[in-house]
């Protein structure tokens, strides 16, 4: 018997998906084909192995999802030029009208190890992680040992936190998304999972204990 390639088994995956929902549970998508009307809009990263919709066991149709290096807002800036991320929050808000925008950060990520290493030295240029990864470079510095090299995993858990704190706060700077959080028609989340230990916390400002949600 061989085994079946990579490309064999995600196929295998959607003919399973196809039985679960198409032929088990016709109406779902009787009722998605009218259009979608999901409650909330997760940022999160594009990890492999953060996927929002497996850890919160989630429905088609349930989560309008943006996923994007280290799971970054970047500030309202409407310049004209290539914004995805925030032409996603445009249309959730706006047009999709969500009532909640969680930004899921995780522990280990490659990006933001990247931002306490300094990406962007000698030797380790990248067109466009290092520009994009400075959005949250500014909130992060006080967390960052210039200099000393890789950051232990309390200084990544920081930073990554540190780094959700930071996007939150940009979303505060679209002046559609402020209006709806100060009329508390929507709620903003931050949120942090532990990979190693299989937990999820609420990032609170550094002052406050954190508090575990899962
Ligand atoms: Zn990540």
């Amino acid at each position: 018997m061989t085994s079946m390639s990579t490309i064999d088994r995600l196929l295998a995956g959607f003919r399973s998906f196809r039985a679960h929902y198409y032929e088990r549970r016709p109406k779902l998508f009787e009722t998605l084909q009218q259009g979608q009307h999901p409650e909330v809009m997760v940022i999160a990263c594009s990890d492999a192995r953060v996927d929002p919709a497996i850890l919160t066991q989630s429905e088609p149709g349930e989560l309008f999802v943006v996923r994007n290096v280290a799971n970054i807002v970047p500030p309202f800036k409407p310049d004209g030029l290539h914004h995805g991320t925030s032409a996603a929050l445009e249309f959730a808000v706006r047009d999709l009208g969500v009532s909640h925008i969680i930004i899921l950060g995780h522990s280990q990520c490659g990006g933001i190890q990247e931002l306490v290493r300094g990406l962007g030295e000698e030797g380790n240029k990248r067109d466009f992680i290092g520009p994009w990864m400075s959005i949250v470079g500014g909130a992060c510095a006080h967390h960052v040992r210039a200099g000393k090299g890789e950051g232990d995993a309390q200084d990544l858990r920081e930073v990554e936190q540190a780094s959700i704190r930071e996007s939150t706060a940009n979303l505060m700077t679209y002046p559609w998304i402020r209006e709806k959080v100060n009329q508390q028609k929507l709620g903003l989340y931050g949120w942090w999972f532990d990979l190693g230990a299989g937990k999820l916390w609420a990032v609170r400002p550094p002052t406050e204990k954190a508090a575990r949600l899962g």
